[in-house]
C-alpha cells in the first residue's frame, strides 16, 4: 500500500513536474489515483513507468505525463461537467473525478467499456461510462465544461465544440502534417466564439467509428 505512493510520488516528481505540469490539483490527483489498478495483474510493476500500457483490443493507457497535461489544459474545477471519448482503461476518468469532476466517458468497445466500469465502481469513482463511438445517434447533448477526446482525431468533429457550455474547454489530440498528433485546447468564450491554442506533439491510438463488441461486456 505505502509502496504504492512512494512510487506515485516519483512518477508525478520525475515525470510529470519534470516536463512543466504546476496545477497543484492535478499533481494531487496523479498521487492519489492507484494507476497499478488500470492495467492487468501482470503489467503491475511496470504500472509507474514513463511510457503508455497495453489494455487489451490493442489498446492502451496514456503515459501518465499526457494524462497530467491533458487535465492540466483541460483545466477542470470541483463539480464541473467533463465528457471523455475513449474510456480505455478508466484512468484518466478517474484523474478529473479525483479532481471533483462529474465525468461521462464514451468507449466503443464494450469490453473495455464494462471493464472500466467495473474497475471505476470498485475503486469508488463515481463516472458514467457508456457504450459508445460518439456517432450522431448516440452522441451526448451537454452541455459540458470539459470534453477531453483521448484517441487521435484526423480533424475537429464539430459537435464537440457544439456541445461545450460557455467557458468550456475542448482538449484534442489532432493529427497533423508530420505524423503524430499534437494538442489542441478549444475555449469557447461567454459569445460563443473560439480561442484555439497549440500544445504537446503526442502519439494515441486512433479514433475509429463504430461500436465493437456486445452490450453484456463481451
Ligand atoms: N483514456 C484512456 C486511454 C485511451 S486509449 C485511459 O486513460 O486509459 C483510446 C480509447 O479510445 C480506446 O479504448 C479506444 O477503444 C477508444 N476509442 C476509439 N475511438 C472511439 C470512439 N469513436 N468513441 C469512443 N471511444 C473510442
Amino acid at each position: 500500500m505505502t509502496q504504492w505512493r512512494s512510487l506515485a510520488e516519483r512518477m508525478v516528481r520525475e515525470q510529470i513536474m519534470a516536463r512543466g505540469v504546476r496545477s497543484e490539483a492535478v499533481l494531487e490527483a496523479m498521487r492519489t489515483v492507484p494507476r497499478h489498478f488500470f492495467v492487468d495483474e501482470a503489467l503491475r510493476d511496470s504500472a509507474w513507468i514513463d511510457s503508455p500500457l497495453p489494455i487489451g483490443e490493442d489498446q492502451t493507457i496514456s503515459q501518465p505525463y499526457m494524462v497530467a497535461r491533458m487535465t492540466e489544459l483541460l483545466g477542470p474545477a470541483r463539480g464541473e461537467t467533463v465528457l471523455e471519448i475513449g474510456t480505455g482503461s478508466g484512468y484518466q476518468a478517474a484523474v478529473l473525478c479525483a479532481l471533483g469532476a462529474k465525468v461521462t466517458s464514451l468507449e466503443r468497445i464494450a469490453f473495455l467499456a464494462y471493464r472500466a466500469r467495473e474497475r471505476l465502481d470498485g475503486l469508488g469513482f463515481d463516472v458514467r461510462v457508456v457504450w459508445s463511438d460518439g456517432s450522431p445517434e448516440s452522441r451526448p447533448d451537454g452541455p459540458f465544461d470539459g470534453v477531453i477526446v483521448t484517441a487521435a482525431a484526423p480533424e475537429l468533429e464539430e459537435w464537440w465544440s457544439d456541445v461545450l457550455a460557455p467557458g468550456g474547454r475542448l482538449v484534442v489530440p489532432l493529427s497533423v502534417m508530420s505524423g503524430g498528433q499534437r494538442l489542441l485546447l478549444r475555449r469557447k468564450a461567454a459569445g460563443g466564439e473560439y480561442e484555439d491554442t497549440w500544445h504537446d506533439y503526442c502519439r494515441f491510438v486512433p479514433l475509429l467509428k463504430g461500436r465493437k463488441g456486445n452490450g453484456s461486456g463481451g
